[in-house]
């Protein structure tokens, strides 16, 4: 975070300027700590050599894929729009995961026929479908089984996948039943074992005894994967002093459980790459002052950036310009829209706040823009890149034409 003669710098242009020239509400992303997230993520499983699948629900803009991909990323997608747009921001096939409990037959038949390189399937059924395409199409097609480790990720319940009470993969019963199945199968061939927690994990300790208990399922299944995919799940510091996943940790319980089964690690994160290169600019349409509290209405909204009305979720704000007056009472800071819980963030106290003044929502690069929709009719808004001093457009402000 930086400010220079008191003005907020995203790189080296002022937040103040970006909203001035492009409006607000406007998503921004930082190129350089993109580039960062992904050399840093490299870095600290370098030991192994992951394969690292860039989960593309998190942020699917086509110019960021294009450039993570160049990085060096493989995607992981949950849907053949998703799948698509991996495609089209030139990441390979054979680096492409698809996951999710509910891949139509058609969103199978596509992904094989585009060959990525693995699908991981989350039932039974599934698996019986993925056999009936590999059979009419006369071919062996490699598959992951997602395992559902019941093991509590200890972060939000909202974004929680790996308990036994998750829709989220296969119980253990299931998934022995389904190695000894399919072993030998002349149409499945399991390669992979695979999980995911849940997401914003920021202690190294559901990893843990999520590998502990993959451990065991190895040894009971008495089979051999090429692959384990561990998910994705790294948190982000949303608040100044939040708790911080110790990568070097994690690194060290995957590299020991490493030594005694020999596999390729997949990793599949969204949030750790992108989540705090991107920025929400927004104006201050009224400061609406009570006795109790000050209204702080923005001109972003929940349909803008979601999180905070979906899972709670508290995102820091701050000013585009510091001041030093501050005002000693409870600030909201809330969208225009007609629902109670469009709402960012309640502070007891803000610096002095004036009508137009810009404000910075952060840390909205991972679930932000994706959930973004047309609800109360109000336009998408534009998404831009700041690489040093230069700025581009990567994503135009939806016409109102369009949607009216
Ligand atoms: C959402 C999801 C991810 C990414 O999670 P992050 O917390 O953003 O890293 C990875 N794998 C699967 C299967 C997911 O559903």
């Amino acid at each position: 975070m930086t400010y220079k003669n008191k003005h907020f710098l995203i790189e080296n242009v002022s937040a103040e300027k970006l909203a001035r020239k492009y409006g607000t509400p406007l998503y921004v992303y930082s190129y350089n700590k993109l580039r960062n997230n992904i050399k840093n993520f490299q870095k600290y499983f370098k030991a192994f050599s992951p394969m690292i699948c860039f989960s593309v629900k998190s942020n699917s803009n086509l110019k960021l894929l294009n450039i993570i991909g160049r990085s060096g990323l493989g995607a992981d997608v949950v849907s053949k729009g998703e799948l698509l747009k991996a495609l089209k921001a030139n990441i390979k096939p054979k680096n492409i995961v698809f996951s999710g409990v509910g891949k139509t037959i058609e969103e199978l038949k596509f992904a094989i026929s585009k060959k990525i390189f693995l699908i991981n399937a989350e039932s039974e059924n599934e698996i019986i479908e993925i056999e009936k395409i590999a059979k009419k199409n006369k071919k062996k097609i490699n598959i992951g089984l997602r395992f559902n480790p019941d093991t509590d990720a200890k972060t939000l319940k909202e974004i929680s996948t790996g308990k036994k009470e998750n829709k989220f993969g296969l119980t253990k019963k299931e998934f022995l039943k389904l190695i000894k199945k399919y072993k030998d199968s002349n149409f499945i061939n399991i390669i992979c074992l695979s999980v995911h927690i849940g997401s914003q994990i920021t202690s190294h300790y559901p990893y843990k005894k999520m590998l502990n208990v993959i451990n065991k399922i190895i040894d009971e299944a008495d089979y051999k994967f090429r692959y384990i995919d561990l998910g994705g799940g790294m948190g982000i510091q949303y608040k100044k002093n939040g708790n911080k996943l110790n990568y070097q940790k994690y690194s060290y319980l995957i590299q020991s459980f490493l030594k005694k089964n020999h596999a390729k690690i997949i990793f599949e994160p969204g949030r750790s790459i992108i989540g705090d290169a991107g920025y929400l600019l927004t104006k201050i349409i009224y400061v609406k002052k009570t006795n109790k509290r000050y209204f702080i209405i923005l001109d972003s909204a929940m349909n803008d950036m979601m999180r905070p009305a979906l899972y709670k979720a508290e995102h820091m704000i701050l000013p585009s310009k510091l001041s030093k007056t501050y005002v000693n009472k409870i600030h909201e800071f809330v969208g225009p829209i007609c629902e109670t819980t469009d709402k960012f963030l309640t502070t007891p106290k803000y610096q002095k706040l004036n009508q137009k003044d810009v404000l910075i929502i952060c840390d909205v690069g991972a679930y932000g823009m994706v959930l973004s929709s047309n609800y109360n009719l109000r336009p998408k808004p534009s998404e831009i890149l700041v690489n040093k001093n230069l700025s581009s457009i990567l994503t135009k402000r939806q016409k109102l034409i369009s949607i009216v």
